[in-house]
């Protein structure tokens, strides 16, 4: 008896790996390899030890318990905890080593405690909300909320970061605006020797070559793919994909409902195939009667609502499906390929979600 599931999500490492590589050229600065949401979907440890035979010494997480979980994982260099932290656990970014970002003064002043105690300093870097609406202080605030800080013992001010709304747009005006602003918020630290600024994510190395700065944090061009969609010419390769195998083939006649609802009826004599992947698996609802999955190097078609673990799929025109043969969900089998921008384009959403849901729910298998 195995305890594997039918499905498994299989991640490359290597081109996580040339990713890096090139988004490092491309960069021209360095690049802090964003790993929050367990490595968009392909297993934060694995994908930073990727990004690390790379050449890569910076990490990007949402959570503190993810910097330390990272840590004790043995990856070195610089872990920095985008989201901030509970004032009760300051602690940890002493022991553990990691960098927070800032943006409420009451943190500062837990960690400076913290830092004073374990008789350390902390470099910390300061989130300005340039635009996007989201986290950090205002452009005007900063200054002076830089001065506090600083003011602050067992603190150092090492960096400021901002995010952009729009980086995935070329030449979107919001993201001219956000690094006017940022520039014009770091101005005003001119005295302040060796703070370093970062704004840039994926979309704004890959549009906006002005936005680099000092560093930029990637993640989803690291992962293989385009920002803003399929664009042509990337050499970007995705390193993610989902395998099963079929459970059944039957035939069936004309006019025979498939699933919940019966929303598709056969109109023909159809070979039907069924797989044990469903939403459960992050494979959506919405793809029911939407996506295509690679069975034998052939396209074929899902049929009717795809259900909690169980999805059907035509095969009619495929010749010899059976049972157990593998079936790819996501990636590439013979000449065909299905990408997380397909797979996204059915749903009305992005690769980063249909990455996060398919890696984040199946077990990996790395390669
Ligand atoms: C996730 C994240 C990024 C990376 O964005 P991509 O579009 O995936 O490159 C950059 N900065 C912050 C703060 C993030 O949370």
């Amino acid at each position: 008896m195995t305890e594997d599931s039918f499905n498994r999500v299989v991640v490359d490492c290597a081109a996580l790996t040339r990713n890096y590589r090139l988004v490092r050229e491309m960069a021209g600065v360095p690049v802090m390899a964003m790993v929050k949401a367990d490595g968009y979907g392909h297993g934060m440890v694995c994908a930073a030890e990727a990004f690390a035979r790379g050449g890569c010494t910076l990490f990007g997480v949402g959570e503190l318990a993810e910097g330390v979980r990272l840590r004790r994982a043995g990856v070195t260099g610089e872990i920095f905890v985008t989201l901030g932290f509970a004032d009760e656990d300051a602690a940890a970014f002493a022991s553990y080593q990691l960098t927070p970002v800032l943006y409420r003064f009451a943190s500062a002043l837990a960690l400076s405690r913290a830092a004073t105690e374990a008789g350390q300093a902390i470099g910390v870097h300061i989130k300005v909300d340039t635009g996007m609406g989201r986290l950090g202080v205002l452009p005007a605030e900063l200054a002076s909320f830089v001065a506090a800080v600083r003011d602050l013992p067992g603190i150092r001010v090492a960096g400021i970061m901002s995010h952009l709304a729009e980086a995935d747009i070329p030449q979107a005006a919001s993201t001219a605006r956000a690094l006017a602003s940022f520039a014009e918020a770091g101005q005003a630290l001119s005295l302040a020797e060796g703070i370093i600024r970062h704004i840039a994510n994926s979309g704004a190395v890959l549009f906006s070559p002005e936005s680099r700065g000092d560093m930029v944090r990637c993640g989803i061009a690291l992962y293989g793919y385009h920002p803003a969609g399929r664009v042509a010419g990337t050499c970007l390769q995705p390193a993610m994909s989902l395998v099963s195998r079929v459970l059944q083939v039957k035939q069936v006649p004309a006019g025979v409902g498939i699933s919940y609802g019966h929303t598709f009826r056969t109109t023909r004599p159809t070979t039907l195939a069924v797989l044990p992947v469903g939403y459960e698996d992050g494979y959506s609802r919405a793809l029911s009667n939407q996506a295509e999955v690679l069975v034998r190097g052939r396209r074929a078609p899902v049929r009717g609502r795809v259900c909690m673990n169980m999805s059907m799929v035509e095969v009619t025109e495929i010749e010899g499906v059976e049972a157990g043969d593998e079936v790819v969900l996501l990636g590439s089998q013979g000449d065909e390929s299905v990408d997380a921008d397909e797979l996204a384009a059915k749903i009305g959403s992005i690769s980063y979600e249909v990455l996060c849901l398919l890696g984040n729910n199946n077990k990996r298998e790395y390669r």
